[in-house]
């Protein structure tokens, strides 16, 4: 089965095909986006909304762009200033939206599990966009998309996902697209930044930058989520970067082509070396981002499909 969901909530339900669909789509739609004009009709007519309850440089934009080149009214509520701040709860916010009958809805919340929770209250097809630690689904995707147009493939690749990956959403979810296309995953990171239950999510767990990326095609790096941290994880940021930030010394043990990600915002000189997250014969982090708006662009597209579908299906039951 490809991807038939009504929601895009997380990596754990879909099946390596839903994942491959995806991908195949926003392969075309990066094709359009490198176009002079950008403008397909996928979304045309319906309304996109985005609610983002967590700060987002890239995600909102990305989405916002996605929404617009597709030809959906798009458009942003600002939390910060909504009715949440008034104690309205989250679901009579999501409700108060839906009558208002938007076809997408956007969602980031700090809470894990949230998002899902609110599309079981809503009528139109809902986009985690973040929730919590839990998921970070588009993020998966576009660093999928990314490593397989540089690899030229997405599976049996050796991948090191280094640093703080306790609080990670995009570890999560990455950890679980990898696993499903049949990659061998690596965690690399101090044991106070591993997750419990590590030894359940089918991976290798080193303590040591070096022989963590001895050999791996892929070394994607994390950001120190300090906002999540309320204590002693790291003795020290610059104790921290000397043993698990990444520089061209410590790159020297994964292979001579393997490519460096992070998800962003970067803590430049904490978890990456600032000189090579800008060195564009390593650093694929650009790229990333460019993959963010074709992901993002194809997911809209497929749910869009799928919910003009299962009204196809209730007239005709
Ligand atoms: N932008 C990513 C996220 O929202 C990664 C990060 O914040 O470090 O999870």
């Amino acid at each position: 089965m490809g991807f038939t969901d009504r929601h895009l909530l997380g990596i754990e339900h879909l099946s390596p095909l839903a994942i491959t669909e995806i991908l195949d789509l926003a392969d075309s739609y990066v094709a359009l986006n490198r176009a002079p004009s950008k403008h397909a009709d996928a979304l045309r007519g319906l309304t996109q909304v985005n609610m983002f309850f967590e700060n987002s440089t890239r995600t909102q934009a990305s989405f916002e762009l996605a929404g617009k080149r597709l030809g959906a009214d798009v458009m942003n509520m600002s939390m910060q200033t909504s009715s949440i701040k008034k104690g309205e709860t989250l679901i009579d916010t999501a409700m108060t939206l839906n009558a208002m009958r938007p076809d997408l809805l956007v969602v980031r919340h700090p809470h894990a599990g949230s998002v899902a929770l609110l599309a079981q209250k809503v009528t139109c097809a809902v986009l985690n966009a973040g929730d919590g630690r839990h998921e970070h689904p588009t993020q998966a995707l576009l660093d999928a998309l990314t490593i397989r147009r540089r690899k030229g493939r997405l599976h049996r690749l050796s991948i090191a996902i280094c640093g703080d990956i306790a609080h990670s959403r995009v570890a999560r979810s990455n950890i679980m697209l990898l696993g499903k296309m049949e990659n061998r995953v690596r965690l690399v990171g101090p044991p106070t930044l591993m997750p419990s239950g590590v030894a359940d999510l089918g991976v290798e767990v080193y303590d040591d930058m070096r022989e963590g990326l001895r050999d791996v095609d892929v070394v994607m790096m994390l950001r120190l989520q300090k906002e999540r941290m309320d204590g002693g994880f790291i003795p020290s940021e610059r104790e921290f970067f000397h043993r698990y930030g990444l520089d061209h010394e410590k790159l020297a043990h994964a292979k001579e082509d393997a490519i460096v990600m992070h998800p962003a915002p970067m803590n430049r000189g904490v978890e990456i070396d600032g000189d090579l997250a800008d060195d564009i014969n390593r650093s694929v982090i650009q790229e990333q981002v460019e993959m963010g708006v074709a992901v993002r662009m194809a997911a809209m597209d497929l749910l869009a499909r799928n919910a003009r579908a299962a009204a196809r299906e209730g007239v005709m039951a």
